[in-house]
């Protein structure tokens, strides 16, 4: 299939289109390279365009005929998305609606969405599955179900096919493949965790040692890049004989405290990682664990990576020798 990876040179996107490429589908990536990687495009075409730009828009779908597109450009930050809301209103919303409408005027049928764990704000239950109230606390949470809402809306209206994808917790790398998580301002776990052993950042910070867990510190569900791809080609499959919109919530379905992945960072790297007791991270939940017990029946997603320890290496793997 031909794919539009809408995002191909962030994070997930990268490894999506790995995953695409490796698969034998024609990767096309359109990213405005704002925080994503020029050299994370390593399958197929880079189109640089802005979906806040529907003339850049335009022109990337002009004399193109994309079978799907797979969308992972969003501003991501939960912090930066309070202090900031119309910038992740405006990407996250308005730039989704501008891509959504050049895939109208062009005659794409097929979307797979980035969405997140933060639609459910604060979890009232021990597995989150799909049913759990949605109730965002950060505007990058909000922003995300506003689109699931559209999505819904674009099915009835235009017959769009689409499946929104929760991811809970990202992580991991394809070092082999050149491709990792490179931010600009790192504010994820296992990075911060993994520079701290490298001594390449600073100490790490524990953000909230008194938690209602059984450590104190807060519990999170890790699940492989990798295995995220695995579920986004699954769910174009998947759009084959289910119109409409679907969503599905994606984890291990099992959670591990922030002491436990400094632990296990500690062992995969050999050798102990500095850290600090901080203040608690404002908009933290205690626990997110997700249910995906739908994905899994639905869809037939079954993640490879289910341990926390070759998450945790591949991604050590990675920012031992970075390469963007
Ligand atoms: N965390 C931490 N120190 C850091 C980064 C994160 O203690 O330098 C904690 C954070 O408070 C949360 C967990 O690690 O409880 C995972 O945070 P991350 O930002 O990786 O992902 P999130 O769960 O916010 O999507």
């Amino acid at each position: 299939m031909d794919i539009l990876v809408c995002g191909g040179a962030g994070y997930i996107g990268s490894h999506m289109a790995q995953w695409l490429a490796e698969h034998d589908h024609r990767v096309t990536v359109l990213d405005n390279l704002s925080t994503g990687h020029r050299e994370a495009v390593r399958w197929g075409e880079l189109v640089e365009a802005d979906l806040l730009d529907p003339a850049a828009l335009e022109r990337a779908f002009a004399g193109r005929r994309y079978d799907a597109v797979m969308h992972f450009c969003a501003r991501s930050l939960v912090g930066e998305s309070v202090r900031q809301p119309y910038d992740y209103y405006a990407n996250n919303v308005a730039g989704t609606l501008n891509l959504l409408e050049a895939m109208r005027r062009h005659g794409v049928e097929r979307l797979v969405f980035s969405s997140t764990a933060a639609v459910f704000g604060n979890p009232v239950a021990d597995l989150i599955d799909e049913s759990h109230p949605k109730v965002p606390i950060n505007p990058y949470g909000a922003s995300k179900l506003m689109v699931e809402r559209i999505l819904a809306d674009a099915a009835h209206a235009h017959g769009l096919r689409s499946v929104a994808l929760r991811y809970f917790n990202a992580a991991g790398a394809l070092p082999e493949h050149g491709i990792g998580e490179a931010h600009a301002c790192e504010t994820h776990l296992i990075p911060n965790v993994l520079r701290a052993a490298l001594g390449t950042g600073p100490a790490l910070q524990v953000f909230g040692d008194d938690y209602p867990t059984p450590d104190g510190t807060c519990v999170r569900d890790y699940v492989h890049v990798q295995d995220l791809a695995r579920a986004h080609a699954l769910a174009l499959d998947y759009l084959d004989t289910h119109p409409g919109t679907h969503a599905f919530n994606l984890g291990n379905g099992r959670g591990f405290s922030v002491r436990e992945v400094i632990a296990t960072a500690s062992a995969v790297a050999g050798t102990s990682i500095p850290f600090e007791r901080a203040a608690r991270r404002p908009g933290d939940p205690a626990t997110l664990v997700a249910s995906s017990r739908r994905a899994r029946e639905e869809m037939g997603w079954h993640p490879q990576w289910t341990e926390l320890a070759p998450i945790v290496e591949s991604a050590w793997r990675w920012h031992r020798e970075p390469r963007y």
